[in-house]
Parts: C-alpha cells; structure tokens; sequence
C-alpha cells in the first residue's frame, strides 16, 4: 500500500508569533485527510522569521531558496516581529520566494460563513463567495525610483509601476479560467481616468483575453467605485482581478467583510508547477496574542485546504472548507476573534472531530 501512496514534500516555515501556533493544527488536519484519502506528507521545517533575522541578520540563508526548489508547496505561518520593520520580512522572505518561484497569482477566495457576524449588513451568510485574483510579481509593487534632493524643499520622490504584456497576460488568464470554472463572472478592478499609462494598458489586455472566454461575463470597475460596492453589496461578485497594489487592498477589504482575519487565507500561486506555491493565513503575527494559545487556526487550516486542492486533492480540500463551514453554523465553539474563550486546541480538536 505505502508504494501506491502518493507522497507530497511539504516546506514548513511556522515563522514568528502565531505563526508557530497555527500551522500544528493545520498539520493535524492535514495528517486526518492524508489517512482518509490515500496521500502522505512528508514536512521540512525551517526557523525562517524575524526572530532569526535577529539573531543572524537575515531572515533566511543566503541558500534559503535552493533549499526550498525540489519541495511540492510551501505552507506559512506569519511572519513579523516588533522592532523588526515590515520591509525585512517583506524583501527577505516573502518576495524573494515569490519572484523566485514565479508565485505571479495570489489567491484570496472570500466567504461570508454561516456563524460569523460580517459587519457588513448587505454580507449575508452563505451569499458571498468571492475570489480575489491579486497579481503577485510586477505592478506597483516595484525598486524602480528613487529620492532626490533629501530635506531641501524641492524634495521628490519617484516610484514607477511597472506592468508588462506577458505579466498581466498570465494573471488574466488565470482569473479567466478560474471565473468559467466557478461562477462565470469576472471584474476587473482598475484607474483608468487617473493612472492613464499602465491601467489602460491593463483594460486593453482584459478585452483581448475576453475573447478567448466567451463563456464567461466581465466588466471593469474604477477601484475606487468597486471598493464602495464591495461593502455594500459583496454577494453581486464571483472572481475578481486586479493589480498587485489594488488586489493588495481589495483583498484585505473583502476579509474585513467576511467578519474576521484570522479565517482570511491566501494562496501564492505558481499556475505553471514548475516550481513550489506557498499557502498562508492572511493574519500576521498577532504579537498581541502570540504565546497565549489563543489563536484561530482556521486561517491556516484552510490555507492547508487550498495546498491540498493545488496538490491534487480537491475532495480533501473540500472536506476542511465544509468542516470549517460546520463548525461556525453548527456549534458555538470560537476561539476569542469571533467571540469565544476557546483556545486554539479546543477550537483544532472540535474541527477535527466534525472532519
Ligand atoms: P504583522 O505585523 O505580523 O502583520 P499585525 O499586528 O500588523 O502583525 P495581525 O497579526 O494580522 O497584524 O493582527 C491584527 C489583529 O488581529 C491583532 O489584534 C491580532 O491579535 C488579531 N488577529 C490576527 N490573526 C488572528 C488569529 N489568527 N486569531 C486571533 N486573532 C488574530
Ligand atoms: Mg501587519
């Protein structure tokens, strides 16, 4: 039997705060579908954080990125520290294994559960369900620019986006596919009357891959008018794409509405599995909560559930997203964020048992 198992390398990096408190019940979860659906995980662990940068100076080793190539996914707690500015974690761990691996989609599918009070009135149970196609490599996101003239009055300051045919292209594709497969409909999230050079451009290349997705019905919404209806009236959106800053927001936005962020999960995603995606909760690393035991996993648990549905496994990651859905509109366990006093292990071992 061990022979015909499919077996996944599975790079761990719990990271900092609860980080390291939510990714052993999402390794428990885990282990449960693996017996119930015929597949095993093999994990590697891996001190990557602030705390090490700390100690050491750099988040990880200088061959941090050789080390994680030949692994299958990467889940993630958190990572961030006090005193450790946000930039250190940012441009020496999460972009490097982003740009390295070519994670150019991220993921962040919203649901209003049954259970959980958005605080949002138009967000009503079971209605939104929502994905967020952020583009993860280019955009506004860029080194390009730089200062002048530091302290003097005719200080400036420069920053450039910058967008390219092949970069937007291949989100959009992947937006496109996602929106036949779900439910047909995509919005495309831009400036165009302001930003008149990139957004444009991005607009041009929605309206050219449209054509090969006759299936699917799109529009394109100013960011600014989307935010706005996205509080509003969540449920008249299915995939929605947009640029690396605006889905940035947008998908921060649309967790707010879902009623908490610590069930919020993300997915960086290398479409092409040429090289390994990474999965993490959209919460940080709570120093205000870190140590306590109190943390809700369920972003981390379904981060595992969108691992195992890249993996190949839709059924198991199906079997979490409906555990999870159980445990919010069938019993009254909750960890503190939605309102309870259970802790993390009470709240991972309720979840299990309704698995
Ligand atoms: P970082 O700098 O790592 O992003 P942060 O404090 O800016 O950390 P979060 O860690 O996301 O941001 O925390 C925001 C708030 O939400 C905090 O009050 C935190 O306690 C709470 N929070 C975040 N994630 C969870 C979780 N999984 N369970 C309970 N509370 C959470
Ligand atoms: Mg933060």
């Amino acid at each position: 039997i061990d022979g015909m198992t499919t077996n996944h390398r599975i790079a761990l990096i719990p990271g900092d705060g609860i980080g390291a408190e939510v990714l052993p019940p999402a390794r428990q979860v885990l282990d449960v579908l693996g017996r119930r659906h015929g597949f095993s995980l093999s994990y590697t662990s891996y001190d990557w954080s602030c705390e090490r940068y700390l100690r050491e100076g750099a988040m990880m080793p200088a061959d941090g990125i050789d080390q994680l190539r030949d692994k299958d996914a990467i889940l993630l707690g958190a990572v961030g520290y006090p005193g450790v500015p946000d930039h250190e974690s940012l441009w020496g761990l999460l972009i490097p294994i982003r740009r390295s691996f070519r994670q150019y989609v991220n993921l962040r599918p919203i649901r209003v559960f049954e259970g959980i009070d958005s605080p949002v009135r138009g967000a009503r149970p079971g209605e939104v369900d929502v994905v967020v196609v952020r583009e993860n490599m280019e955009g506004e996101y860029s080194e390009v620019g730089g200062r002048l003239n530091r302290g003097f009055p005719d200080e400036i300051a420069v920053q450039e986006a910058v967008f390219t045919r092949a970069g937007v292209t291949r989100v959009l594709d992947y937006a496109f596919t996602l929106a036949s497969q779900r439910g047909g409909r995509l919005t495309s999230a831009t400036k165009s009357n302001g930003i008149v050079h990139t957004m444009p451009f991005w607009d041009q290349l929605v309206t050219e891959r449209a054509a090969s997705f006759p299936q699917v019905a799109w529009d394109q919404e100013h960011i600014d008018a989307l935010a706005a209806k996205f509080v509003l009236e969540p449920a008249r959106f299915d995939v929605v794409v947009a640029s690396n800053l605006f889905g940035d927001i947008l998908s921060d936005l649309a967790a707010a509405v879902a009623g908490s962020i610590g069930i919020a999960p993300a997915a960086n995603l290398n479409p092409e599995r040429d090289f390994p995606s990474m999965f993490e909760p959209v919460h940080g690393s709570a120093p205000d909560i870190a140590g306590q035991g109190i943390a809700n996993p369920l972003g981390a648990i379904w981060s595992a559930a969108m691992m195992l549905d890249h993996l190949g496994h839709p059924a198991a990651a199906r079997d979490i997203t409906d555990a999870i859905a159980s445990i919010l509109a069938k019993t009254d366990i909750r960890t503190r964020d939605l309102g309870g006093t259970a802790t993390t292990a009470e709240f991972t071992d309720k979840l299990i048992e309704l698995l």
